[in-house]
């Protein structure tokens, strides 16, 4: 018998209004989905949907329903389903509804092992990097206050690509002196950029990811050429076969699963990207514990975390790996080894 699919909308809401370069809300619907074998195991995934990769709660939903039929009988045969996926839907705008379906296979299959996927895929996790937290756009009088609620954090991700860029800078450091990263979402020209660049590294910015728009990849090697700072990509690389383009261009790749579609996608990223010799990291939307920990799974693989999307939430509704102290562990329960609260 082929696995039945349950899917159903969960509302989360972020405990301050998370604003990037493009916009921001405190309200987010992501959807849980789950798997049932016929002897009642169940395999869970989220989809967490953005509008700027074309996909809403309601289009996960919808996209669901068109691969309901093509689940497997076998959560093993996890390579075969996800290629089928991919060809019955537009991968460019179904990434997240695809990465839930992969994320809960890979959970049904690790469960029936009896092995947490880490342990499943031969990882040591005591190899995960410790995890940034990000402080979104926001006045100097309420950033201040999060960089005090983000005192557990050693690491904070920064937003910028605004017309006060320095102004957020000096409000940071002149708050914290903890390693920064900053991340421009495309919010910045070639100009900007290169202006930007002198004081990021006079405020102690390790990394800056997403200078300019994604397709304008000409730039971003102009910006890494500056050598000032490395240079990560995020929105401009979605999947493996972005990578050779990318490698010319910057230094880095964020992966993270609502864009590659499937935990089998991330790997076979990271792999290319180690290739290329590029430095990888894992981020995350804003999600629930559930998504956080299928992400939190290919850390042990990668040299920098972004996974505070459960953190900056105010009603996770899950349990599973954990951030405290920026420090990820991951579970010991088989599967994802993700309840509910
Ligand atoms: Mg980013």
């Amino acid at each position: 018998m082929p696995l039945s699919l349950a899917a159903e909308v969960i509302r989360l809401r972020t405990r301050h209004p998370f604003v990037i370069a493009r916009g921001g809300s405190s309200d987010y619907r992501v959807v849980w989905v789950r798997l049932t074998d016929d002897e009642g195991r169940e395999g869970w995934g989220e989809a967490d949907p953005s509008a700027y990769y074309g996909e809403t709660a309601d289009t996960v939903l919808a996209t669901l329903e068109r691969l309901r039929t093509l689940l497997p009988a076998d959560p093993f045969q996890l390579e075969t389903a996800e290629s089928a996926f991919r060809g019955r839907v537009d991968p460019a705008r179904t990434g997240a509804a695809r990465a839930a379906l992969s994320v809960a296979l890979h959970d049904l299959a690790a469960k029936r092992a009896g092995l947490p996927l880490w342990r499943l895929w031969g990882l040591d996790r005591a190899r995960a990097p410790r995890s940034s937290f990000t402080i979104g756009l926001d006045s100097p009088e309420v950033m201040r206050r999060k960089i005090a609620e983000a005192e557990p954090y050693p690491i904070l991700k920064i937003k910028l690509g605004t017309d006060r860029d320095e102004e957020i800078l000096r409000t940071v450091r002149d708050a914290t002196d903890k390693p920064l990263r900053v991340d421009a979402n495309g919010g910045w020209t070639r100009e900007r950029a290169l202006a930007m660049l002198p004081r990021l590294r006079e405020f102690g910015v390790e990394f800056v990811e997403q200078p300019l728009p994604p397709a304008d990849l000409e730039g971003i090697a102009a910006v890494r050429r500056a050598g000032v700072l490395p240079v990560v990509v995020d929105e401009s690389c979605i999947v493996a076969a972005d990578i050779p383009r990318v490698a010319a261009a910057a230094d880095g790749i964020n992966i993270k699963l609502a864009k590659c579609g499937s935990l089998r996608e991330a790997l076979r990223m990271i792999a290319t990207a180690r290739a290329f010799g590029m430095l990888v990291m894992v981020g995350c939307m804003i999600e629930s514990s559930l998504g956080i920990t299928a992400a939190a799974h290919l850390t042990p693989l990668v040299d920098a975390a972004d996974l505070d999307g459960a953190a900056l939430t105010a009603n996770d509704p899950f349990v599973g790996a954990t951030i405290d102290g920026g420090q990820i562990c991951l579970p010991d329960e088989p599967g994802l080894g993700v309840r509910r609260r």
